[in-house]
């Protein structure tokens, strides 16, 4: 028993650092007064990653942030005050109501499920029913909740493995008679899943909504809570049954926004309202009230027991985007080619450009029989390879233009029609036909800004419409 004791008071810290530590009577969970070579500092002592390195403490500071302090600069340290294992979440049952639809909630990792900054290495739960009615009871007003951690990571390490997880977890539930689906994931990279799963369960007949938050849940400013309760909302209640990115909409935590998992990308490092629908409008607006629709061409929620989904979870990892830049040669396209990559996606200048000396590496690769697609990174509107001269020529090496999908949908989208066929006509067909909305016939003038929240008129606008 000590010794479990003495492992969570110095949970993570091992020979310099837990040393100093003991030296000092302080361990994890001590409010502390450090005084360093540089300064004096004030704030929680976190548990450390059991991999992270020995030499430094983490400590969480009032305004939130974690700081990281050597222990070799430590010259004083006591403790003020000592707090109770904050990572421990009250644990209630989640009340069972048969008159509630039932929600299944799929954990795979990122900021959303961290209780603790995740740079600690601290406690990640596997968000039980249990956990999250204790931390969020809201959840409870709107459905039955079931949960399950599909995987524990951020989101930069998920890959076609884990979109062809998800989706077989996602088309197992839907079998059994869910009536929707929520996704935690981190938000770097939910847009790529989004876009992988959009493709893989083509017209579901329930919603899936993916959901993360950009602060954690031990933040004052977190959005963790809201987007979860908008998130089983949309997911429980919801007519859009696709696959969508529920995020915060305005700077305020007034409501989200559901997005088309194609037309959305994360496009601020650390605004909560960092999902925005490019060159479309978002699919609805939705609080813990209400679903407000913002347009009306979405796939509809299927009658219980109906189902037309087609599932194709598949995905050939053989695949590349390239940014392109101002001076870059050919040797890149070349080392990819070498390197046995089958597919290759250009996020080109302007209409959908590259420069001239990486043709003759374009040729190469054509002739060695890879798939090659041009985006453009500008990101809103299309590539329009007949407008100049030399649009025509890239075309001619074998470069096909890919009308105005995102270029990370592109990628996705490319990974997955080679999971299905090589054959290029095919390939083309694929790439080219509108599946899940990643290619749209025209952006709507207003898709530019409106309704994506955040500036005070528009927010005002919003407003407006709504009445
Ligand atoms: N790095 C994290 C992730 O994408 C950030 C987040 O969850 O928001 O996994």
């Amino acid at each position: 028993m000590a010794t479990d004791n003495n492992q969570e008071r110095f949970r993570g810290y091992r020979g310099v650092g837990r040393a100093t530590l003991e030296r000092f009577e302080v361990g994890v969970w001590s409010e502390v007064v450090v005084h360093t070579a540089d300064g004096e500092y004030q704030g929680l002592i976190l548990p450390r990653s059991e991999t992270a390195d020995e030499r430094h403490m983490v400590l969480k500071m009032a305004s939130g942030y974690n700081v990281g302090l050597a222990f070799e600069r430590i010259e004083e340290m006591h403790e003020v005050n000592r707090r109770e294992a904050h990572y421990k979440i009250p644990e209630k049952e989640f009340p069972y109501d048969p008159g509630k639809p039932s929600v299944k909630l799929f954990g795979t990792g990122g900021t959303i499920a961290s209780r603790l900054d995740y740079r600690t290495g601290a406690v990640i739960p596997a968000f039980s029913p249990g956990e999250l009615y204790g931390s969020v009871p809201e959840l409870a007003d709107v459905c039955n909740l079931q949960t399950e951690k599909l995987y524990g990571i951020f989101s930069e390490n998920m890959g076609p493995e884990q979109y062809i997880g998800v989706a077989k977890a996602c088309a197992a539930e839907i079998e059994k008679g869910v009536d929707g689906i929520i996704i935690g994931h981190g938000t770097d990279t939910m847009h790529h899943t989004a876009a992988a799963l959009a493709f893989m369960l083509q017209r579901p007949p329930v919603p899936i909504v993916m959901v993360g938050s950009q602060r954690s849940s031990d933040r004052p400013s977190s959005d963790a809570a809201l987007n979860l309760i908008h998130a089983a909302k949309a997911a429980a209640e919801g007519d859009i049954a696709e696959v969508m990115v529920c995020m915060f909409g305005p700077t305020s935590d007034e409501y989200d926004l559901l997005h088309r998992a194609t037309r959305v990308r994360k496009m601020h490092s650390s605004y909560r309202s960092t999902f925005r629908s490019l060159g479309e409008r978002p699919l609805a607006m939705v609080s813990s009230e209400e679903i407000v629709p913002l347009r009306h061409d979405y796939h509809r929620r299927e009658p219980k027991g109906r189902s037309e989904m087609k599932a194709a979870p598949v995905f050939d990892g053989r695949v590349s985007i390239v940014y392109y830049y101002p001076g870059m040669r050919p040797d890149i396209i070349d080392s990819l080619v070498a390197s046995g990559y089958k597919g290759i996606v250009i996020a080109g200048t302007g209409l959908g450009h590259v420069n001239k000396p990486v043709y003759p590496a374009l040729a190469r690769a054509a002739k060695a029989g890879v798939h090659m697609y041009m985006t453009v990174q500008t990101l809103w509107g299309y590539t329009q390879m007949y407008v100049y001269e030399t649009g025509r020529e890239i075309m001619e090496l074998g470069v096909i233009p890919a009308a105005n999908m995102l270029p990370e949908v592109a990628y996705v989208k490319l990974g997955w029609a080679l999971g299905q066929t090589h054959d290029p006509e095919k390939v083309k067909e694929i790439m080219l036909t509108p599946i899940a909305g990643e290619i749209t016939e025209r952006e709507p003038p207003d898709g530019y800004l409106v309704y994506q929240g955040g500036l005070p008129e528009i927010v005002e606008f919003t407003r407006r419409v709504r009445k």
